[in-house]
């Protein structure tokens, strides 16, 4: 006897390099067959013929530390009713107030909540300022100490690369960083921006770091000045760097996207950089921003890897999240891929797109536990109006980083 078994569904699961219809058997919070047709007997049955059935999705680069920031979202109901069940919050916490962060946010979260601690103490607490431009705020020491004191917590190391953060300290931040880093064996994830040269910032990355705002367009991006993708880029991707989406609020351009599409640089990951700036109009969800993805072309198949394997990759859990291999977690995500719509989307620089194909959240499973997007509808809405508030007051910081 088995507590639920999801049948008939379409189940894409990159780690094992599956496309087929499958049932999926979980009991407890763990998963505990994937067959063909599972007779077993079952507490609750789902019938998800004509879904799509995915390890549940892997968030990346969100900002989740609400009420403590200016980009903080509350963000719970969100994921679980778009299929995400891991999110990786992208430095709003530095050392000196991570341990808020993990009280307050990471502890009472349904959804499985991540950190890359900033290598700034402070995070990312106040939006018109830049966190780095004291370089006296960064400390290596420190924010490896956090790391080592919450390892079930703390994925890597964040820093934005950018003049705006940066003001006049160069790349000597990213030097601190990758001392955090190499002291915890744990990954960078360096944000992209104009003003600090990109060739420099990925010689000095490492195998399994991660660049995210790799489709941004706001000056020393991947195309730097030309019309190919610098050749540092794919040295930068031969040693094993990763690169991530990291939508944002001006953060993601359609045109760069269909340019780098086109040269056949794919991203490794997909992810949202939700924050109260970005969290509608553009950004919406993860399922959104892969529909996006989808629309420009990238195959479904390859979508789920990015929202899946590869984000588990990137954290270094790949052993335990994005698959769907029994004894692995219980996190799952049911879609409906509506095809054949005329489906309108926005990029970061208010270009629309439209395009056929949408991924539409059906359910999520987060450790065995079912959540219905319907039954979150409220929670989601009053969490969207709280983070609108935010946004309210923050509209002139969005625009100065823009601008770099
Ligand atoms: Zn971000």
């Amino acid at each position: 006897m088995v507590d639920l078994i999801l049948t008939g569904a379409t189940v894409i699961d990159p780690s094992q390099e599956l496309c087929a219809v499958r049932d999926v058997a979980i009991t407890g919070d763990r998963i505990v067959e994937l067959a063909e047709d599972i007779q077993a007997e079952a507490k609750q049955r789902i019938d998800l013929s004509g879904r799509i059935l995915t390890p549940g999705f892997i968030d990346i680069h969100a900002h989740l530390y609400a009420g403590s920031t200016t980009w903080g979202i509350r963000f719970d109901a969100l994921c679980l009713a778009t299929g995400v069940t891991t999110v990786v919050d992208a430095g709003s916490s530095g050392w000196a107030n991570f341990w808020g962060f993990e009280e307050n946010m990471v502890a009472p979260a349904r959804t499985q909540t991540l950190a890359f601690v900033h290598i700034s103490g402070i995070g990312l607490t106040f939006g018109p300022l830049g966190e780095l431009e004291d370089i006296r705020y960064a400390c290596p020491d420190r924010t490896a100490g956090i790391i080592k004191a919450w390892p079930e917590t703390c994925v890597g190391v964040k820093i934005r690369m950018g003049r705006f953060q940066l003001g006049d300290n160069g790349i000597a931040p990213l030097h601190l960083a990758v001392e955090a880093a190499e002291a915890t064996n744990t990954p960078i994830m360096a944000h992209l921006g104009p003003g600090i040269d990109l060739p420099e910032v990925l010689r000095t990355l490492r195998p399994g770091d991660v660049v995210t705002h790799c489709y941004h367009d706001k000056g020393d991006d991947i195309f730097g000045d030309g019309d190919r993708i610098l050749p540092a880029v794919w040295e930068a991707r031969e040693r094993g760097v990763l690169f991530d989406v990291g939508h944002g609020g001006g953060s993601f351009s359609f045109d760069t996207a269909k340019r780098a599409l086109a040269q056949d640089f794919t991203a490794d990951v997909i992810s949202t950089d939700l924050h109260s700036s970005s969290l509608e109009d553009p950004v919406m969800s993860l399922p959104e921003t892969a529909s996006k993805l989808l629309n420009l072309g990238v195959p479904l198949v390859g979508v789920v890897r990015q929202c899946t394997t590869g984000p588990a990759e990137s954290i270094q859990r790949a052993d335990e999240l994005g698959t769907l291999r029994p004894g692995s977690v219980a996190d799952l995500a049911a879609f409906e891929l509506q095809e054949g719509g005329q489906f309108e989307f926005r990029d970061g620089h208010d270009q629309l797109m439209v395009g056929p194909k949408n991924l539409s959240p059906v359910l999520t499973i987060r450790a065995g536990t079912i959540y219905d997007p319907d039954e979150l509808a409220g929670e989601r809405e009053a969490d969207r109006q709280r983070a609108l508030r935010m946004k309210a007051l923050s509209r002139g910081d969005i625009e100065t980083f823009l601008k770099g």
